[in-house]
């Protein structure tokens, strides 16, 4: 099979990627390939599903922009495919006086961030919001929201083969799993092994299954190795 461009790992990353990919372009013939036997096996569907509202980063990084656009994407990504999310948002707290001056550059970052309706609270605040808490000043952070994130890659795939894009698992072995040169753990997970070529733009999927690929760019997004 000949692709314009294939993309390495199933995880939140690539799968986010391919859409965008064939949303601006709509002809690209794409293939994703995600060595488990589902998607988002792990960072992605093993973090703490926590969407967050952007308060920690340095007003004006690009870390900080990206947070905050992401959230909103996120969102609207979300409301527009019925997936459930809850904005429920959380309270970053200070259990020592040592820690108060740095919760008021958090809280202050956080408006310079754009974050609005954050609340300075005292402890009988914070109690009256979880009463098990032990803090003795915090910030409300209303945007922050939990979401489960491997719904949201079932979605992302299910829009990337709409949009005529292919996700397609490489058969699982426990063999070791090469890209190129570089060899990785030994049996690790369930590795099928790929060489990658990268001189004649042709990655092969050996052994278990027959499958030659060919494409002109290939983008590599499995951040676990
Ligand atoms: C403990 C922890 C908690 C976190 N909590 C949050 C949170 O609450 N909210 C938040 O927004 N972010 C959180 N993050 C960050 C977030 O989870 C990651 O930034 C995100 O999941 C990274 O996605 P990814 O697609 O790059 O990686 P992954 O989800 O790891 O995906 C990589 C994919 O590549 C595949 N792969 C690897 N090698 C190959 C190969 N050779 N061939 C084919 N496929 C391959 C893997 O199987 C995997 O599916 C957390 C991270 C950690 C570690």
């Amino acid at each position: 099979m000949k692709y314009d461009v294939v993309i390495i790992g199933g995880g939140i990353v690539g799968l986010a990627s391919a859409l965008k990919l064939l949303e601006k372009q709509p002809k690209l013939k794409l293939a994703l390939l995600e060595k488990e036997a589902q998607l988002a096996q792990h960072q992605t569907g093993n973090n703490s599903g926590v969407i967050h509202s952007g308060l920690y980063y340095k007003p004006g990084s690009l870390k900080a922009k990206n947070c905050i656009e992401g959230y909103h994407m996120l969102l609207k990504f979300c409301d527009e495919n019925n997936i459930a999310y809850d904005l429920c948002g959380k309270v970053v707290v200070a259990t020592e006086i040592s820690e108060i001056d740095r919760l008021h550059d958090l809280y202050n970052r956080g408006i310079e961030n754009g974050l609005e309706g954050l609340e300075l609270l005292d402890e009988k605040q914070l109690k009256a919001i979880e009463p098990y808490l032990a803090g003795i000043q915090g910030i409300r952070v209303p945007q922050t929201g939990i979401i489960n994130y491997k719904d949201v890659c079932t979605k992302l795939a299910k829009k990337i083969e709409e949009n005529g894009g292919e996700v397609s698992f490489i058969y699982p072995n426990q063999g070791q799993n090469h890209l190129g040169d570089t060899d990785f753990e030994d049996n690790y997970d369930c590795i099928g092994i790929i060489c990658f070529d990268i001189d004649d733009n042709n990655i092969k999927i050996e052994e278990d299954m027959n499958y030659d690929i060919e494409m002109e760019k290939v983008i590599l997004y499995q951040d676990d190795w």
